[in-house]
């Protein structure tokens, strides 16, 4: 597998900032960038000409904004009918992974925001079933808070057949997005996806 630069390699090292050497893996890994740092000082530019086009991700991460963590479907809606919704979705994916495609013995119901950053708007768009592996991966924020954070990136990995850089730059334009979004604090929900399905919400 050939290296490739990150993002977040651009803008630690190239603009001045310290790099965490200590995430390299390997030594051969540590002197490529130490030769790559050389050679993009002088001439920021070429950096944006090599860096890879993006390669499309099965998995990728969403940040919820801070200020509708706790707020979804489930909290919305009357107990029994998020029952309703949920085994509905769970008979549809009939016990394999919308995004991994993995076999389980339970599956996660996962809804699919749409972030409108204009009109401060947080739309549901679907709820699929996925397994908690991937729900991991998704939910980056909450799993550096519970400390599952090596088991998302490993999913991550596996799941979208990507390396190291790829993993590097998700998570550095999920914490740019949070971070935007995070400065909306009046984000309004969304659920006209389940309200035309006959569903009332609270
Ligand atoms: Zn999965």
């Amino acid at each position: 597998m050939g290296h490739k630069m990150s993002r977040q390699f651009y803008i630690q090292v190239i603009k001045g900032k310290e790099f965490d050497f200590n995430a390299f893996r390997t030594r051969e890994e540590f002197e490529y960038y130490s030769e790559e740092i050389k050679r993009f000082k002088d001439n920021p530019e070429k950096f944006f000409e090599e860096l890879d086009p993006e390669i499309p991700l099965i998995l990728r991460i969403q940040l919820i904004p801070k200020s509708t963590w706790g707020v979804n479907v489930r909290s919305k809606v009357k107990k029994g009918d998020w029952d309703k919704i949920r085994k509905a979705i769970y008979e549809k994916a009939n016990m394999e992974c919308h995004i991994c495609e993995g076999k389980y013995e339970s599956l996660d119901a996962h809804e699919v925001w749409e972030f409108d950053e204009e009109n401060h708007i947080q739309k549901l768009v679907e709820i699929i079933g996925i397994c908690k592996a991937c729900h991991n991966t998704i939910h980056y924020g909450r799993a550096n808070m519970i400390g599952t954070q090596k088991e998302a990136r490993d999913h991550f990995l596996k799941v979208n057949e990507c390396d190291m850089v790829d993993w590097q730059n998700e998570v550095l334009q999920a914490r740019l997005d949070g971070l935007r979004r995070n400065e909306i604090t009046d984000w309004k929900l969304d659920l006209s996806l389940i309200e035309e399905q006959g569903y009332e919400i609270k």
